[in-house]
């Protein structure tokens, strides 16, 4: 469709990933007859969306997250019954295990946190684990911490059901459009350039996952997140993983698993997590090289940590080999909001690798704002002027975010 060059919405969305497709599901949902468009370069969810291992995880120990993804569960809900269609969530629960003194703390805390979110936890014995979990060698472990309600998702269908609601419910979702450029007047977003014209808005959302960065620093702010590489690997079959086991967590390891299609699908954090500029990353990362040997090396660098829980790691043929950006930050956290000094501009970014699970909370929160109502979440350690003023895109910013995926012990 040609555009006009004075075509003028209410909201754009710079990027249909999850959180673009979340951010037009909510808007469409709360203000009938508001014009949102979403514009996507490539094919929607066709970015970090689809690669993610898709923990959705409704309890840890970083508290502000909680909020965002049990709206997540409410909105897959909804959407099922919008759609008449099946999420098919697999509600397998996520076992918890701590090998040291100091990962029995975190899960103590961590136990603590579900009680306080009225969320079902409890601890299991070595016995009830090792018929749980055959593959997991249990005698490394101090403690299992269960907590039944976690699931895992395609995020590739949870992303589309966004998509899909929000464009019945009035969402123009746009693909192989390119936003080229911000449209600025004095310290104000007013809409965007794209190949086919200018569309103006009263709000903009960046939501363009790992190339975030590039379109912030258009209207002079330097959004503080970097591209990481994730990394995960998908084991031949077995019948030692069963598909209704659950999601093991295994922060001594550094590394989390869950079954899939009667294999193992697991991650690990490397010594040095892969890090690249968002200038130097294609604007289609099918053309992307994430790892000349698979992951073969990092895998290699830390199999003992893995192999001390996962024994057949290191026999069991990998079958599956996937990798992707996730926006990462040096605390951790996301980094989203109100774009500080910028009227009218919003950045739904630096996903900390929990994208899936907070997608629905994000999805309000912006659809919140960008009406003019107040975030109904608490988003300070979100801010984007946390850290001060950053060069996002040299090597000792990258440096700094890669190096807080690595020391990562969470799911
Ligand atoms: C290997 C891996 C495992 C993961 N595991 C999990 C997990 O278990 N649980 C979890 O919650 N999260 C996980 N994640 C993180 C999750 O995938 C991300 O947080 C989430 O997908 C981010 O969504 P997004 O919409 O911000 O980005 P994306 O999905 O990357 O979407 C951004 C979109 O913006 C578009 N875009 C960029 N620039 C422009 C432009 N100028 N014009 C138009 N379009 C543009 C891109 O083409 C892209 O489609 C994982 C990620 C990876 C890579």
């Amino acid at each position: 469709m040609l555009l006009s060059t004075s075509e003028k919405v209410d909201a754009i969305v710079v990027g249909g990933g999850i959180f673009g497709c979340a951010v037009a599901y909510y808007y469409t949902r709360d203000n009938p007859g508001k014009k949102i468009v979403v514009l996507e370069r490539n094919e929607i969810c066709n970015a970090a969306t689809s690669r993610a291992a898709a923990l959705v995880t409704r309890i840890r120990s970083k508290k502000d997250f909680i909020p965002l993804s049990l709206e997540t569960y409410r909105a897959v809900a909804e959407m099922e019954k919008q759609l008449h269609e099946s999420m098919d969530m697999k509600r397998v629960g996520v076992l918890h295990v701590a090998a040291s003194e100091a990962t029995v703390a975190d899960l103590d805390n961590l136990m603590r946190i579900a009680d306080s979110f009225n969320e079902p936890a409890e601890y299991l014995t070595h016995e009830t684990v090792k018929t749980k979990v055959p593959w997991l060698k249990t005698d490394e472990a101090l403690k299992f911490g269960f907590m039944p309600n976690e699931s895992y998702c395609d995020p590739y269908l949870l992303g589309i059901f966004f998509a899909r609601c929000a464009k019945m419910n009035g969402a123009d979702i746009r693909q192989g459009v390119e936003v080229k450029g911000l449209l600025m007047e004095g310290n104000a977003a007013i809409g965007v350039s794209t190949a086919a014209g200018n569309i103006y808005a009263n709000a903009v959302v960046i939501a363009a996952g790992a190339w975030s960065p590039v379109l912030a620093m258009q209207a002079g702010v330097g959004l503080p997140m970097a591209p990481v590489r994730s990394q995960y690997w998908i084991t031949e079959r077995n019948a030692i993983f069963p598909v209704d086991s659950p999601i093991v967590l295994l922060p001594d390891a550094q590394a989390y698993a869950r079954p899939e299609g009667g294999g193992l699908l697991f991650g690990i954090r490397e010594t040095k997590s892969f890090t690249s500029s968002p200038l130097d990353i294609p604007k289609d990362i099918i053309d992307f090289s994430f790892s000349p040997d698979r992951g073969v090396s990092d895998l290699s660098e830390v199999i003992d940590k893995l192999g001390r829980f996962f024994p057949l790691v290191y026999d069991i043929g990998l079958k599956y080999y996937i990798a992707g950006f996730s926006g990462y930050t040096p605390d951790n956290n996301l980094s989203m909001g109100i774009v500080p000094g910028v009227s009218n501009l919003f950045a739904a970014t630096g996903c900390a690798g929990a994208g899936i699970s907070v997608s629905g909370g994000v999805g309000l929160a912006f659809a919140e704002m960008i009406s003019g109502k107040p975030n109904p979440y608490d988003f300070t350690n979100f801010k984007i002027d946390r850290f001060g003023k950053i060069d996002p895109f040299s090597k000792e910013w990258l440096d700094k975010c890669a190096l807080a995926r690595s020391q990562k012990r969470s799911g």
